[in-house]
């Protein structure tokens, strides 16, 4: 394999104090020991001091040279133990025995103050061995985007993994020309993945203890059960990431959020949301809208998502079945009963989060009433952010918003029944559209404002980041000053905008 690497845990970097490694320590077999690439002109773009307060890391340390060495992958904080992950997937149906972190690398894992165990882990950190023909970096615009949606979707209220920092490396990558290169710092429940267990299966021996690991850290309550047969712990387990993963994707149809890439790669045991490369939130609302540029036959459009989520967790499925019966055919017919559930899960979540939404109370809304709504908006290429907004407007009185969406003729017999709905559940026009409000949310990244800012930062302009920013992490509170951000992109944006993978 390749050269040598320094020993870290000997390193004098201790600008992150504090970094364990249960996961290399335990398991090993899943992990090669890797360093960072030497970064020539770290520069820090940015850091979220809030999220670094809640890992019980010094915000002004962080800035510090040895800070921002640690944060770009040049130096591995002392007594550390970075290691690259091994994973296999399924990307776009076809499987990959074998992936893992080409350019990113599992520095450790903290305890934060709710007292979780979290990851920390870089992304654009340079080659590993699972790099395969990548280059190992990421570029400023794509590091700069995974920070600020991921932490768009958290505040939003949707697991995700968070973003720690971006610093900019002082090297150029070739991508589609020479872009600044960037790393990225991002924290997760666990960098554990539907392929980490693909990989391990195909491992054999690995398999038992990476299922314990992962109950362990991600469902804890089921060591605890009484079980009768160790098997039934297995096959809790996965009745617990299907009711994680049916509860996420519920909430990203709820809010327009289209993945991009749902690989099993990148379907994370946790229940998170995790790898933020093409992902987009929709305007007009559309079913089979597809903002990836590799995404031909729109396998991850935004209607798909639910039936591609149960896709992968069958994929999961399949690696547990000796874990849970040695007669196949048994812990086949006990993982289907299983998957079987996922659509009701998914509904249930669905139709709670749609009663929240059109200020129905308790979850009582009838389906009927949404898919006909959702039917208008297609219908007339309504814009999903601002359709639920402007509803709670029209219970206000004021019906401009709705006007601007589509024609009244139209939406007013739907608007009797909803109204008449309402009035069954007894609460006030006042304060149903208030309660509307605080679920539904005002500004989203949206597609024409990320992309202007990520422009200008990799022009060296960070301002218009850092506002867009500002205001996406505040979904909810309604400013004066913040009006440009609510509306959709104008015509001039076009119809075809595009993202990538892997940039
Ligand atoms: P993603 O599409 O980001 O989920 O990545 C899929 C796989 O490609 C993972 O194994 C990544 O580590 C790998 N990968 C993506 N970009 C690069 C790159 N520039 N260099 C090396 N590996 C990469
Ligand atoms: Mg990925």
């Amino acid at each position: 394999m390749m050269a040598a690497i320094p020993d870290p845990s000997v390193g004098t970097n201790t600008a992150v104090a504090g970094l364990e490694s249960t996961f290399a320590d335990e398991l090993g077999a899943l992990t090669v020991p890797w360093q960072g690439t030497h970064a020539p002109d770290p520069k820090l773009l940015v850091l979220n001091e809030q999220l670094a307060a809640t890992l019980k890391l010094d915000a002004a340390t962080l800035r510090s040279e040895d800070g921002v060495g640690i944060l770009s992958g040049s130096t591995a904080p002392a007594g550390a133990k970075p290691v690259a992950m091994a994973y296999a997937g399924h990307q776009f149906g076809g499987y990959a025995p074998l992936l893992g972190d080409g350019r990113a690398l599992l520095l450790g894992e903290l305890a934060n103050s709710d007292g979780q165990r979290v990851d920390l882990h870089l992304k654009g950190s340079g080659r590993t061995p699972f790099s395969r023909g990548g280059d190992g970096f990421a570029v400023v615009g794509p590091m700069l985007r995974e920070y600020l949606v991921s932490e768009a979707i958290h505040s939003l209220g949707i697991p995700t993994t968070r973003a720690l920092s971006v610093v900019a490396t002082g090297q150029l990558v070739r991508r589609y020309g020479a872009e600044p290169g960037a790393v990225l710092a991002r924290v997760a429940a666990s960098h554990l993945r539907v392929g980490t267990f693909e990989y391990a299966v195909r491992q054999g021996e690995v398999l038992q203890p990476l299922a314990d690991y992962a109950i362990a850290r991600h469902y804890p309550e089921l060591t605890g059960l009484p079980v009768k047969l160790e098997s039934d712990r297995y096959l809790a387990f996965f009745e617990a990431v299907v009711e994680a993963q049916a509860s996420l994707v519920a909430r990203w149809m709820l809010t327009g959020f289209v993945h991009g890439v749902m690989n099993t790669d990148n379907t994370t045991i946790s229940g998170e949301t995790i790898d933020y490369g093409p992902c987009a939130f929709l305007d007009a609302f559309d079913p089979a809208a597809v903002f990836s540029s590799i995404d031909h036959g729109g396998r991850y459009a935004f209607g798909n998502q639910p039936a591609a989520m149960k896709w992968n967790l069958a994929r999961f499925a399949e690696t547990l079945l000796t874990l849970i019966d040695t007669t196949p055919d048994d812990a086949i017919a006990a993982v289907s009963a299983v998957l079987d559930t996922f659509d009701e899960r998914y509904d249930s979540h669905y139709a709670a989060g749609m009663s929240a939404k059109l200020g129905v109370a308790g979850k009582l809304i009838d389906r009927a009433l949404v898919d006909d709504l959702l039917t208008l908006m297609e219908e007339h290429g309504a814009d999903w952010t601002g359709s639920f907004r402007a509803l709670a407007d029209e219970l206000r009185g004021n019906s401009t918003s709705l006007d601007g969406l589509m024609p009244r003729e139209r939406i007013e017999p739907w608007l009797e029944r909803w109204r008449g709905t309402l009035t069954k559940h007894g609460r006030g026009a006042a304060e149903t559209a208030d309660a509307m409000d605080r679920v539904n949310p005002l500004y989203i990244p949206r597609n024409h404002q990320l992309d202007a800012a990520l422009r200008a930062a990799t022009d060296g302009e960070l301002a218009p980041f850092e506002k867009l920013l500002e205001v996406v992490t505040h979904p909810f509170d309604r400013r004066d000053e913040w009006s440009d951000y609510t509306t959709p992109a104008p015509r001039s944006f076009g119809t075809t905008f595009q993202t990538f993978c892997g940039t």
